[in-house]
């Protein structure tokens, strides 16, 4: 880097933000948005940055999630997009990629397939929004969302080891219902 700091490593905004500005040097600036110790800062450089190889290593590696966003807004490629859209740890960056992403076939496989509720929403909206039919793919999301809510309580019914009953009403003739407090767990009896 020479003996001076570049003024994009400047502490103060204004200064940096102005030397991004003037900046044309492909290569300064890919060195910017990765280096660069302000976000802001790094997402300028990103949207000045021409080379698409550049955009998606920045994009899929990028050590901040708010900057792998910045630059997967920049990403067109469908596969590398399905990629992140599937992978990255962060939902902001998972939901920038979708928001990019045309390919009917990944958007539907993230739906119906996707372990996390809500990145199969967003793939559904995306779907929806690129004007395909997602009436199936919704009920089948919402058939798939009761599944998981009904097995997260067994699951936690089954490992409440000491009930804590507490009076539910009547459950008809003599039978009274009891509803334990920390699970949940219905008993009726006699
Ligand atoms: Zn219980």
């Amino acid at each position: 880097m020479g003996l001076f700091k570049p003024a994009w490593m400047s502490e103060n905004y204004n200064r940096a933000e102005r030397a991004i500005d003037k900046l044309n040097d492909q290569e300064k600036l890919i060195f910017a948005a990765e280096n660069a110790p302000n976000r802001h800062i790094r997402r300028m450089a990103i949207e000045k940055i021409t080379d698409k190889a550049v955009l998606k290593r920045i994009a899929e590696t990028h050590k901040d999630s708010s900057t792998r966003r910045d630059a997967t807004g920049r990403v067109t490629d469908q596969s590398v997009l399905t990629r992140i859209a599937t992978t990255d740890v962060s939902d902001t960056v998972r939901y920038a990629a979708m928001e990019n992403l045309r390919n009917v076939k990944a958007l539907r496989g993230i739906a119906l397939n996707d372990p996390d509720a809500t990145n199969r929403r967003v793939a559904i909206k995306r779907l929806e929004s690129l004007g395909e039919n997602v009436e199936s793919l919704k009920r089948e999301n919402e058939l798939r969302k009761r599944k998981e809510e009904r097995e997260e309580r067994e699951r936690k019914q089954a490992s409440c080891t000491h009930h804590r009953w507490v009076f539910a009403g009547d459950g008809g003739g003599n039978a009274h219902s009891y509803t334990c407090e920390l699970c949940g767990k219905t008993e009726t009896r006699g």
